[in-house]
Formats: structure tokens, C-alpha cells, sequence
């Protein structure tokens, strides 16, 4: 459906959980947090649910993720059930990679259409740094896993934050070797990401020109998201940028958001929205959850402001409760 601003928005990001086995430090505290109980969480039911009535609005793909999508029991349920329904196109999964190995086979016989795995070291004691959990070896099972399914569309996420220069040409070239999109995003001040160092895209495009050559734009791999594409001599595969900050692109901004609680958030840094989880414990109907979506996307922000240092004002939420 279109917004005020004339955009089509036809992407929804559902957060299955806001829990996590890892926790970056970009992310989350040390000491975790204190965890919302199941009660307050939107049931695999009210999910679905929720995804058809998006789906009768135009919405055509749907992403899961979390927290940690694959920490919560049923997410190929969750994914079967979504593809069900009809004007669904594509569901897709961002995930650590830590579980994808064992969960792969049942998600893809859900109908997962592709994943997107994050990974921002190679290094197993950087990896244990950033990550505060010792699990490189099975993130990258994870990958591995997904590299092994034919035709299967698989995207890496790198955050450059400084602490991994040295791993970003490595990380890159796994899209020399295979046949994937190597992403780079540029750290966002959301939450704990606002306290944390950020490489632009123009910094990581230095380092990556200065070892594989002159960058040559090309498509996006799969179209309607926000990043700008380049490849290098030699690549099967691509390298993108998600970059929020230096190449802002509010303007083309086709997804909003459903937090783990089922509030319906329509920009990443605002907490304009409405609260779905509330009209379904009150019994609304099909027709009041629509309205109340309309009017949420109706009303999404123009774009966010957040290299106007203006950005205390905004989401202080980090994106494990967000939905990333
Ligand atoms: N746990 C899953 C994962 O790590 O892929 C899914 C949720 S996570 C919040 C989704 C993505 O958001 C990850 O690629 C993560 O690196 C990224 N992310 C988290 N905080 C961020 C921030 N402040 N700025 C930019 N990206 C961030
Ligand atoms: Fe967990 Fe993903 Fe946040 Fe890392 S970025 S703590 S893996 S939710």
C-alpha cells in the first residue's frame, strides 16, 4: 500500500523473538537483558494472522528476525505458515548462523526462500570479542549449510566498526569465490550502535578497491531494497552497502516493521507505530486490524534524522528488541 510520501511499502520485518544466543556488542549488554516473558509476545497464530491481513494489503514479502529468529522453537512453522498464504512471494530469515545448520533442512522444506546471515569476522577470537560467545565454528557451519543448497539466495551482513579492518577483504571475498551478496552496513546509532566507532562506505570501498581493483556498479541481486551493488573482476558474486548514514535512502523505503510484542513500528528511529498486540488481546477484528495498520503506514515518518545529531531523540531500544 502506498504512504502519505507516495511510497509503496510492501515489506514487513517480524521480529519472532527479542531473545538472542550471542550478544554483540553493537547490540545488546553484557549481561543481557531481561528477557519480555511469552505471554507478551505474539503467538505463531497471531503471526500469521497478521501476516495474511498485511498480504490482503499488498505487503508481498516477509522477512523473520529477531533477536535470534532460530532461538525460537517453530520458526519453520512459522515460515510454512507465512508461505501459505496467498500474494506471499517470498519469506526470508536473518539470522546469526549459529543454529542454521540443524534448522536449514526443515526450513527449507517450509518454503524458506533465502537467508541472511551476519557475520562480521573470520577471526575466532575476534569473533568471540564482538560476538561475546565463543560460536565462529558454527556460524560458519551455518553458512556453509547454505552454500551447499543449490540456486539457494543467500546474503552475508558485515558491520564495519573499526575493530574488524583487517577482516573486511576476506569477508569480501567470499563473494569472489561464491555466488553471494557480501553486504556491508554501515552501524546505525541505534541503541548500544550509538556508542560504537563507524566505517563508512567510502572507507570500506578504499579497502576493498585497493585489493581487488576498480569497483564496477551492477545490479541489486534480488531489486526493491536499499543497497547500492558493486562486483570486482573475477567475482561470481556481489558486494553491497547498506548505508544509512552516509547514503541515506528513507525515500525509497518500501518495509516497516513488527516487534516481537506485535507494535507495529514504521520507522527505525521513531516510535510511531500502533500497538497490534493490544487490539488482538482485545478481540479486534480483521477489519479493525486493517484500519490500524493503514493508519500506521499512512502516517510512516518521511525518513529519519539521524546524521542531524539529532539522534537522542529517537529509538534507544537496541535492535535485538527492535528487530533488525
Ligand atoms: N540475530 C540476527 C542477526 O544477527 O543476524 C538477526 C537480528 S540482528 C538485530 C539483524 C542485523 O542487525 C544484524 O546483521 C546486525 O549486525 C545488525 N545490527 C544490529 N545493531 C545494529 C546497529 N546499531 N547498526 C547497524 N546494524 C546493526
Ligand atoms: Fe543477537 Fe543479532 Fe543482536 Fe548479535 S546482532 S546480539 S546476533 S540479535
Amino acid at each position: 500500500m502506498l504512504d502519505n510520501h507516495n511510497r509503496n511499502i510492501d515489506y514487513l520485518r517480524i521480529s519472532v523473538t527479542d531473545r538472542c544466543n550471542l550478544r554483540c556488542t553493537y547490540c545488546m549488554p553484557p549481561e543481557g537483558v531481561g528477557w519480555i516473558p511469552h505471554s507478551a509476545i505474539l503467538t505463531v497464530a497471531e503471526m500469521i494472522r497478521l501476516s495474511r491481513l498485511f498480504a490482503e494489503m499488498g505487503f508481498r514479502r516477509i522477512r523473520l528476525t529477531g533477536g535470534e529468529p532460530l532461538v525460537r522453537k517453530g520458526v519453520a512453522q512459522i515460515v510454512r505458515g507465512i508461505k501459505g498464504i496467498p500474494g506471499i512471494e517470498k519469506v526470508t530469515l536473518t539470522t546469526n548462523g549459529v543454529l542454521l545448520a540443524e534448522q536449514l533442512p526443515a526450513l527449507l522444506d517450509a518454503g524458506l526462500d533465502g537467508v541472511n546471515i551476519s557475520l562480521d569476522t573470520l577471526d575466532r577470537a575476534q569473533f568471540a570479542a564482538i560476538a561475546r560467545r565463543d560460536e565462529l565454528h558454527r556460524a560458519l557451519a551455518g553458512i556453509h549449510a547454505a552454500l551447499a543448497v543449490p540456486g539457494f539466495n543467500i546474503k552475508l551482513n558485515c558491520v564495519p566498526s573499526g575493530e574488524n579492518d583487517a577482516q573486511l577483504v576476506p569477508i569480501a571475498a567470499l563473494a569472489k569465490d561464491h555466488n553471494v551478496a557480501v553486504r556491508f552496513i554501515e552501524m546505525m546509532p541505534i541503541g548500544l550502535g550509538g556508542t560504537q566507532h563507524r566505517r563508512t562506505q567510502a572507507e570500506v570501498l578504499a579497502m576493498l578497491e585497493e585489493s581487488f581493483g576498480g569497483a564496477i556498479a551492477c545490479q541489486q541481486p534480488d531489486g526493491g531494497g536499499p543497497g547500492e551493488y558493486v562486483t570486482f573482476a573475477g567475482f561470481q558474486g556481489k558486494v553491497g552497502f547498506i548505508s544509512a548514514m552516509t547514503h541515506k535512502f528513507c525515500h525509497n523505503c518500501n518495509r516497516v516493521r513488527l516487534s516481537a510484542t506485535g507494535f507495529l513500528k514504521t520507522c527505525l528511529q521513531y516510535e510511531t507505530g500502533a500497538d497490534l498486540k493490544a487490539l488482538l488481546n482485545a478481540g479486534a477484528s480483521d477489519d479493525t486490524l486493517r484500519a490500524a495498520i493503514a493508519q500506521a503506514i499512512a502516517q510512516k515518518p518521511a525518513s529519519h534524522h539521524f546524521s542531524e545529531h539529532r539522534e537522542t531523540e529517537g529509538e534507544t531500544r537496541n535492535m535485538h528488541q527492535i528487530g533488525g
